[in-house]
């Protein structure tokens, strides 16, 4: 397919020098996901320092109906960062609008563009003496713009809440160009629809994000962490309940990891151990902080854990004693999304279903999946305490890796059919992209995808941004007639 003559020079021209890449060596790294999944086609990436700058290469987009895909730190893990591969669509990256505009320490605010990387904004937070809690394995690389386009969630959410629930106000330009200043500093303002929300967790295909209020919350002076040794799931899901009503909002985190999830880190991620003297057939990590004096949670969590232990909820635990161990105790979570990576076929899952029924759910689930494909490895880790799991299972030992890819479409279905059983959701915090685009189509009523497509068409009547991702805009609205 062709681009309209003479539109990549224009688009040149409005980025001015440096502010553009088209060699195909260049363009390469823009155009593959981070898990190597998805590989798509550019004849462009855009690289625009300014906001001003994004607008104009919108507006050229629009008045040529170029399709165009904005992307960030490229760590998103469900396919909406890369174009497609007819290589009509240029790609918008974000990683040059990266300065940090305002500090207000008196609103408790930090505004920055979409391009910072989620690692510089909390550095510069701490430098303030205060905590951004957003934080994930890929906050090295990943940027804001992309996290909010995502509605990334991550360790923290339990206590802070996703990234939605950091974010006061945004700057957006929109798909024919025009800039929407939403950079607003509120924590009240009920003047009609809540437009922000609608642009978090779009995955870029209502309009661009250029900038961002964020909140920022107190220094956390005392941190402590244990990996616990519990035997099931439903263990840890009654723990979390205790833990709740010991520590209220001080539990800051609580992360299940099955004994799978170990053996493949250690596996394949080098200096790694399995800091429990026992192998466990499940752990759960967690985190207890405040603002009180160091070391004044650890005899708190020490009781906690011991009457964990005498309920039989606990069969050991490790406490970090020095910010070196917690770093230790953190590495087999932090690591799981690479040690995955490097470890066979898996199909990822990343589901959530009420607390209540995390436990149930696996049960099932592992049944299910086991009866399907005995010798299956089935690798389950996440947010508990969110009710997010990422449940992916990995090729049995006997099995050829393609052909256990070419059960994706099977291995889904008994997935997400339970899930939406347990009253879940078949993607928590990763988004849709590509991967889960029909899948959802599947799921939803035809009620919430009208009423997705309304808003998208609305916001985007050509199809310009992010097309293909998310849903399917070709579906035919629904004609809404009055009811008698
Ligand atoms: C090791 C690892 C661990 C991870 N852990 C977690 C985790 O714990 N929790 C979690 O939620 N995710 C996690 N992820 C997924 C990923 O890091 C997040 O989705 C992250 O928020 C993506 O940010 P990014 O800047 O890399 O965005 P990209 O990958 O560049 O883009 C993601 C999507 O957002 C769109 N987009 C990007 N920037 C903008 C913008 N400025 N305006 C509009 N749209 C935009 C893109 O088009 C794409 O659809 C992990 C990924 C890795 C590799």
């Amino acid at each position: 397919m062709t681009l309209p003559e003479g539109f990549l020079d224009r688009v040149k021209a409005a980025l001015g020098e440096g502010g553009w890449l088209s060699e195909p060596s260049d363009l390469e790294p823009y155009c593959t996901s981070w898990r190597d999944d998805w590989h798509g086609v550019t004849p462009l990436v855009a690289r625009p320092d300014t906001t001003a700058r994004v607008a104009e290469v919108v507006r050229l987009c629009a008045e040529a109906r170029v399709p165009l895909v904005p992307q960030g730190g490229n760590t998103g893990l469900t396919g909406g960062g890369q174009p497609h591969e007819h290589g009509r669509e240029i790609v918008l990256s974000t990683g040059r609008l990266n300065r940090i505009r305002a500090v207000d320490l008196d609103n408790d605010t930090i505004t920055v563009e979409a391009g910072v990387v989620l690692q510089t904004i909390q550095e510069e937070a701490a430098r303030h003496g205060r905590f951004f809690p957003l934080s994930l394995a890929a906050e090295g690389s990943c940027q804001i713009g992309g996290n909010l386009a995502t509605n990334a969630g991550g360790t923290q959410v339990l206590r802070y809440g996703n990234a939605r629930a950091l974010c006061l106000g945004l700057e957006v330009v929109l798909a024919d160009g025009r800039v929407w200043d939403g950079l607003r500093g509120l924590r009240k303002d009920n003047t009609g629809y809540a437009l922000k929300d609608l642009f978090i967790g779009a995955e870029g295909t209502l309009g661009i994000i250029t900038a961002a209020v964020l909140r920022l919350v107190a220094e956390l002076t005392d941190v402590q962490t244990a990996l616990t040794a519990v035997p099931s799931p439903a263990a840890a899901v009654t723990l979390l309940g205790r833990l709740r009503a010991t520590f209220g909002e001080q539990l800051t985190a609580f992360e299940l990891m099955s004994r799978s999830c170990f053996e493949i880190a250690q596996a394949a991620i080098d200096g790694l151990d399995d800091p429990l003297p026992q192998p466990a057939p499940w752990a759960v990590l967690v985190d207890i902080a405040g603002q009180g004096a160091p070391g004044a949670l650890l005899e708190p969590l020490e009781t906690a854990l011991a009457d964990g232990l005498e309920q039989g909820l606990v069969s050991d635990a490790v406490i970090a004693s020095s910010l070196d161990q917690r770093r230790q105790l953190w590495r087999a979570r932090e690591e799981q999304a690479e040690a995955q990576r490097r470890t066979g076929v898996g199909i990822k899952h990343d589901v959530a279903v009420p607390i209540s029924e995390i436990a149930p759910f696996v049960e099932a689930a592992d049944a299910a999946l086991r009866d399907a494909y005995p010798g299956i490895r089935l690798i389950t880790f996440g947010h508990v305490g969110d009710g997010n799991l990422h449940y992916n299972p990995l090729q049995p030992d006997d099995w050829d890796g393609a052909a256990f890819r070419a059960e994706t479409g099977r291995v889904n279905r008994i997935v997400h059919d339970l899930v939406v059983a347990h009253g879940g959701s078949i993607s928590a915090e990763h988004g849709l992209g590509r991967l889960r685009r029909d899948e959802n189509t599947r799921y939803k009523s035809d009620v919430e995808l009208d009423l997705m497509r309304r808003i998208k068409r609305a916001l985007d009547p050509h199809d310009l941004l992010n097309p293909g991702k998310v849903l399917d805009v070709s579906a035919p609205a629904v004609e809404v007639g009055h009811r008698d």
